[in-house]
C-alpha cells in the first residue's frame, strides 16, 4: 500500500471546492513528453492539474512506471519553481472494483469508476463499493451517469444518451461519489459528431457541431447545487492541427470537436473538471508529421519529440489560461 500523500499528490476535494467559477483540466498522459509538457505548463501558470491515466495507458506504459513518473512529476514541478504543486493522479474510466482498488493501493489520489453502461442499480452498487473503499484512504471518486458516444481507449459506445436530471440526487447520495461525470453532448475521440449531425460553415466549408445540451446541465446543477460536475470528451479538435496533419501526409477528414466557447461557458457552471486527451494527441502528431516532412533525414527521436513536446505545452497553457482560467490558483 502506497499512499498518494507520500508521493506529494493531492486529491480533487480541495481543488473542486475552489472551482466556483472556472474549472480544472484533466490531461491524459501515456509517455514522458506528454507528462513533461503538462507539468511545464502547470508550473508556469501555477495551475492545479489532474494527470489522468486510462486503463489503456496503464497497459501501455506499465503501472509501476506511471506511478513513479507521477511522483517524479511532483519533484520536477518543484524544480521548475512551483513551490506547492497541486497535482492529482487520477484513474480515467476504471471499469471494475479491482482496477480501482489497485490504483488506490498504488498511490493514485483519485479514481473514476465508470459503470455508466450498466443498469442504474448496478451502476450505484459498483460505484458505492469503489467510493467506500477509496474514502478509507481519502482518495476521491468520480462516477458517471448517462452515456457518451465515441471511443476512448477501451471505452466505446455506439449510442449516447443524456444524463437524466431526475436521477442525479439519488445517484450521488447513494453512491457517495465526490464528483459526477455527465452526458450533455460531449463525446470521446477526434470524430465527435458524424457530418450529418453537423451543419457546414458556408465560408470555410468546415463542420459546425451541434451545441451542448446546456438545458440538461443547468437542470442537473439546480438539483445538485455546488456538486462537482465532470465533462468527458471535451477536446476541441483544433482545425490548425488537423490541417497540418492532413497537409503532411495524414488523413483526418471531417474531424470535429467541442468549440472552446462552449467549454468556457460550461466551466462557469458547476463543471469543475474538463477532460482533454485528443487535442494533445493532435498537437503531437501535427508537430511530428511536420518534422518528418521538412527534415526527411532526421532520425533522432529528440528532434521530433522535442517539437511535439513544445507544441503540447503551448496547447496545455492555452487550455489552462484561455478556456478554464485555472492559472494562478496554486
Ligand atoms: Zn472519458
Amino acid at each position: 500500500m502506497v499512499s498518494y500523500k507520500e508521493l506529494g499528490l493531492v486529491n480533487t476535494r480541495e481543488m473542486f471546492a475552489k472551482a466556483v467559477a472556472g474549472g480544472y483540466a484533466a490531461f491524459n498522459f501515456n509517455n514522458m513528453e506528454q507528462l513533461q509538457a503538462i507539468i511545464m505548463a502547470a508550473a508556469e501558470t501555477k495551475s492545479p492539474v489532474i494527470l489522468q491515466v486510462s486503463k489503456g495507458a496503464r497497459n501501455y506504459a506499465n503501472q509501476t512506471l506511471l506511478r513513479y513518473m507521477a511522483q517524479g512529476a511532483v519533484e520536477y514541478a518543484k524544480e521548475l519553481g512551483w513551490e506547492n504543486p497541486q497535482i492529482c493522479l487520477h484513474l480515467d474510466h476504471g471499469d471494475s472494483f479491482e482496477l480501482c482498488k489497485s490504483c488506490v493501493d498504488m498511490g493514485f489520489s483519485s479514481v473514476m469508476i465508470d459503470a455508466s453502461s450498466k443498469p442504474y442499480e448496478e451502476n450505484i452498487e459498483l460505484s458505492k463499493r469503489v467510493a467506500d473503499y477509496a474514502h478509507q484512504y481519502d482518495v476521491t471518486v468520480e462516477a458517471e451517469l448517462g452515456v457518451l458516444a465515441g471511443v476512448e481507449d477501451e471505452v466505446s459506445a455506439e449510442e449516447s444518451h443524456y444524463t437524466r436530471p431526475e436521477e442525479v440526487i439519488d445517484f450521488s447520495q447513494r453512491t457517495g461519489c465526490d464528483s459526477l461525470a455527465i452526458s450533455v453532448g460531449t463525446s470521446h475521440g477526434a470524430y465527435k459528431f458524424r457530418p450529418e449531425q453537423c451543419t457546414r460553415d458556408p465560408k470555410t466549408g468546415r463542420l459546425v457541431p451541434p451545441p451542448l445540451a446546456f438545458n440538461v446541465l443547468h437542470e442537473i446543477e439546480k438539483k445538485l447545487p455546488g456538486f462537482p460536475i465532470v465533462l468527458h470528451g471535451s477536446s476541441s479538435v483544433p482545425q490548425e492541427y488537423v490541417d497540418i496533419i492532413n497537409e503532411y501526409g495524414g488523413n483526418l477528414p471531417d474531424a470535429v470537436g467541442i468549440p472552446e466557447e462552449q467549454l468556457r461557458e460550461a466551466s462557469k457552471s458547476a463543471v469543475c473538471k474538463i477532460n482533454i486527451d485528443s487535442d494533445s494527441r493532435l498537437a503531437m502528431t501535427a508537430a511530428i508529421r511536420k518534422v518528418f516532412h521538412d527534415k526527411p533525414g532526421e532520425f533522432d527521436p529528440r528532434k521530433y519529440l522535442g517539437p511535439a513536446r513544445d507544441e503540447m505545452k503551448k496547447l496545455y497553457m492555452h487550455k489552462i489560461i484561455d478556456v478554464l482560467g485555472s492559472n494562478g490558483k496554486a
